[in-house]
């Protein structure tokens, strides 16, 4: 692998230490600001993942068999770790994703730690359950999977790293996790740090590759769980894959999320969550709200503040804390989103706002709004992930919420109104696994996320998330003499 500075120091994090395998196909690491190759990772040979699958197998059990209260532990002295080098993490965060340093500062190694410290607090509470039945009565307990496999997208892949890691170590699991091939290295540096805390060798190895990688993975029977960050296509192969030897799954998936905007909302507040929930990260988050429906009295003031704020975006070095919009994270996800701003063209859509790719090195694309849209438009349905707003109309509350849920996908929406009785009305009509009132896009590490219909199976982070990375298994208990028929 080649180096930069603080980068992590082999492709692959296997057994407690960096491994490399020159053997397997070079991924190069490209800056997305620049254009320019920064790094380069070997694809995963058959033979390190065998490593790596080995080795997680051989330390699960002690690791599972130790105090929980020690796991989390481990877990915690790596969140601080995480917290002390924030600066260090977030620029290589920047590096692997182009995203700014002044959204990587509070958002990717931060939510890591948070994961890591909320786990690491849950761990020693792996409580089951207690039935009685007359005299006789039955208890359930709570065991891990064994080996777990973590495949993540290319957005967030510190976050994605230890919101999978964090909650399968916590309940006595070994993880092999594989990075996204675009984004190969924050996830490495996670490994580093956890093992840094004392995270026993095997229990999280890092494996790079491609979507052949996942798939080798996933179809491994020494493999109990397979969670997936990723697109709704891939959620589908992978799922199709892992039932083949009756594995869990938990799939976050992709998503065309709405944000219903009504005329008593606070219009600067909704402008700032349709904000968050299109241009952060550039648009490229699986929960963003891109079906922007508002109601039409306020349409015209909203689409004016909207162009005043955008106005305002500073794109620029993403190393620079001024900047606060970057570029895309590949070159193939520029080229997809300048299709879709072809055909959203070609079928009539208004470019309001933004609209092309920028003369200069790397990824860029302008913070974009469209109008003028019928919900049919390619660009309404299907998920573009990038810096593009659709704003739609509407006139009552039962037509918006029909509206927000014809659409396969069901992980997010958003509510903007001061109507309390309304807001929590629309919320629960929402076909979808996450909805925020009077906010957008934001996820502690306490709090459920996850999608319905095509948007994935299963919720990471929160309490719920310690029973998909566990089993239950069932005791009876007999305290009288077995009655048999003969
Ligand atoms: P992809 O679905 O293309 O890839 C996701 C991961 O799966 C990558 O690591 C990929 O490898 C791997 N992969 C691809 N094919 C297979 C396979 N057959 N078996 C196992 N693994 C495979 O998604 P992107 O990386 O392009 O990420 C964007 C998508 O992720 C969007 O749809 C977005 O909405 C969704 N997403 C969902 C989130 C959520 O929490 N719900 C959060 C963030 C993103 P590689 O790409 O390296 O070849």
């Amino acid at each position: 692998m080649t180096r930069t500075n603080a980068q992590p120091t082999a492709s692959h994090f296997i057994d407690g230490a960096y491994v490399e395998d020159d053997a397997g196909v070079p991924i190069p690491v490209i800056y997305a600001a620049t254009g320019e190759t920064i790094a380069t990772v070997h694809a995963a040979t058959h033979a390190i993942v065998e490593q790596a699958i080995a080795s997680a197998a051989r330390a699960q059990a002690a690791w599972a068999a130790m105090e929980p209260v020690e796991r989390g532990r481990v877990l915690r002295r790596a969140a601080a770790i995480m917290r002390e080098r924030n600066h260090e993490l977030s620029v290589l965060e920047t590096l692997d994703t182009g995203k700014p340093l002044q959204e990587t500062l509070v958002a990717d190694a931060t939510s890591g730690a948070d994961a890591l410290e909320y786990f690491g607090g849950l761990a020693a509470d792996m409580t089951g359950l207690s039935m009685q039945f007359g005299g006789d009565w039955a208890y359930t307990v709570r065991k891990p999977l064994g080996v777990c496999v973590g495949i993540g997208a290319w957005n967030y892949p510190t976050q994605i790293a230890c919101w999978k890691g964090a909650p399968a170590l916590a309940t006595g699991n070994a993880m092999v996790f594989k990075p996204s091939e675009s984004t190969p290295l924050c996830a490495l540096k996670v490994a580093e740090i956890l093992h840094e805390a004392g995270l026993p060798a095997g229990l999280f190895n890092v494996v790079q590759g491609l979507g052949d990688v996942g798939a080798t993975l996933t179809g491994d029977a020494r493999v109990s769980k397979v969670s997936l960050t990723g697109s709704a296509p891939t959620g589908r192969k992978v799922a199709a894959a892992a039932s083949s030897t009756m594995k869990h799954v938990t799939m976050e998936l992709g998503g065309k999320s709405p944000i219903l905007v009504f005329e008593d909302a606070d219009i600067d507040d909704a402008v700032s969550g349709a904000i968050n929930g299109n241009f952060y990260s550039s648009g490229q988050i699986c929960s963003n709200g891109t079906r922007v429906f508002v109601q039409e009295g306020v349409v015209e003031e909203f689409l004016k503040r909207l162009n005043d704020r955008i106005a305002t975006a500073k794109l620029g070095d993403p190393l620079d804390e001024e900047t606060n919009f970057g570029p895309m994270t590949t070159l193939a996800q520029t080229d997809i989103v300048l299709r879709h701003l072809d055909t959203a063209r070609s079928e009539g859509a208004t470019i309001a706002i933004g609209g092309t790719r920028l003369d200069r090195e790397g990824f860029w694309i302008e913070p974009t709004v469209l109008t003028g849209l019928t919900d049919d438009m390619t660009c309404v349905r299907e998920e573009i992930f990038g810096p593009v707003m659709s704003v739609l109309t509407f006139k009552d509350e039962a037509e918006a919420v029909a509206r927000a849920n014809a659409t396969e996908y069901g992980l997010s929406a958003g509510v903007f109104t001061r109507d309390l009785a309304r807001a929590h009305r629309v919320a629960t009509a929402f076909e979808a696994g996450t909805v925020w009132i009077n906010q957008y896009n934001l996820t502690p590490a306490g709090m459920p996320f996850g999608g319905s219909k095509a948007s994935g199976i299963g919720r990471e982070n929160a309490r719920m998330a310690m029973d998909h990375y566990t089993e239950a298994q069932t005791i009876y208990v007999g305290m009288s003499k077995v009655e048999a028929a003969f």
